[in-house]
């Protein structure tokens, strides 16, 4: 279909309008780049948890608009003037499988300028944009994506799987950012943590606590399936939270001589669950929210114990660039090691997108990909 279209101008998208609607499939013309712009050729794009939020209607974009932002692509063209460079400052040419930042930003507003570009006040999110005439690509339900300037662009490992790298630019780099947060590998070697949630990030967490040399990495999951895995994931002690409260306090006692985990993950989004990991953690403990994407009953926080136990908390949304290059460098660094290659289960072509998100929602599988190209 793609090729097709390519051929006389046209490219074609997956339009989502609202939750409850058959997504809408629209022809757009193949885009006039500008400096700084690139065409991709998308190969393969993943669907992430929030992308199946936003089709059901949990949580609330801009629309119309074309989801999907776990993409993988190859260069078919670039923008005049100056040369694009890639992150590493290597001019990008065509044919460079690549990957991108999910998030493109000014590099001179307030938050650009404080170190926190992932909160740009010209923010541009693939995946995420609300259509717009001059703009319609950009996202990967579609057979190519449009790049905008100030996007950082990655060329991908040459030996890393396109399956394996396709939710580097979302799940892997989003668990780079909260480990960075966190005080990054250095901090973590030798430390006793806690991964809320064994879902995508989850699992990618445990093999990167691994990596960094964690001494003791014990999940926690709604689902034994998923527990199970994390155990191949490097996860050292798996515990449902459907057990009794007591086996997760007496784990973490034990492994920490009675003192708590020094660092806590929360990538379930669930309900509950933050008070559960300011539970287990030690003093001067360290925990880091990133799952509830979406909105969760709130949790009442105590800070006569938060001051006493001189608790540190962060939360972390989208991530930096350089989050992306960790990803891609731990990706490639142990993609054999652990059994990332399984995570995507089921593939489907662009013009079965309504099937795919059904299929992802009904199976709860971790991953499945549209592969534009096929
Ligand atoms: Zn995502
Ligand atoms: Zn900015």
């Amino acid at each position: 279909m793609s090729v097709k279209c390519w051929s006389r101008g046209k490219t074609t998208a997956a339009v989502f309008n609202s939750a409850g609607q058959p997504l809408e499939y629209q022809f757009f013309p193949v885009p006039k780049l500008a400096p700084g712009e690139a065409l991709v050729q998308i190969t393969a794009c993943t669907l992430c948890g929030s992308d199946l939020h936003t089709y059901h209607g949990h949580r609330s974009i801009q629309t119309p608009t074309i989801l999907g932002h776990e993409i993988i692509g190859k260069i078919v063209a670039i923008g005049p003037g100056d040369p694009i460079c890639d992150f590493n400052g290597r001019p990008l040419q065509t044919n460079m499988r690549v990957t991108w930042s999910i998030t493109a930003s000014c590099g001179n507003c307030f938050y650009c300028s404080d170190g926190l570009p992932q909160k740009c006040e010209h923010l541009f999110k693939y995946g995420h944009e609300v259509l717009s005439s001059t703009h319609p690509l950009s996202g990967g339900m579609a057979d190519y994506c449009h790049l905008v300037a100030g996007t950082a662009v990655f060329p991908l490992p040459e030996k890393l799987p396109d399956l394996v790298a396709c939710p580097a630019n979302c799940a892997t780099a989003t668990v780079a950012a909260a480990f960075r947060v966190s005080g990054g590998a250095e901090w973590c070697r030798g430390k006793v943590l806690l991964i809320q949630g064994a879902g995508m990030l989850g699992l990618t967490a445990c093999a990167m606590a691994h990596d960094y040399g964690a001494r003791e990495i014990i999940v926690t999951d709604i689902d034994r399936k998923r527990l199970e895995m994390a155990l191949r994931f490097g996860a050292t002690r798996c515990v449902s939270v459907f057990e009794d409260e007591g086996k997760i306090n007496s784990i973490v006692k034990k492994l920490t001589s009675e003192r708590g985990v020094d660092l806590a993950l929360e990538l379930s989004g669930a309900s509950g669950a933050m008070a559960d990991g300011l539970n287990q953690l030690r003093t001067g403990g360290r925990y880091i929210l990133v799952g509830a994407v979406s909105p969760v009953a709130p949790t009442p926080i105590f800070e006569e114990d938060i001051i006493r136990r001189m608790i540190s908390i962060y939360g972390v949304h989208n991530y930096t660039p350089p989050d992306l290059a960790e990803a891609l460098r731990f990706l490639k660094d142990n993609y054999n090691e652990f059994p990332f290659s399984s995570l995507v289960t089921d593939k489907f072509r662009l013009d079965q997108v309504e099937e795919a998100f059904q299929h992802a929602i009904r199976s709860r599988a971790l991953r499945i990909a549209i592969l534009p190209q096929a």
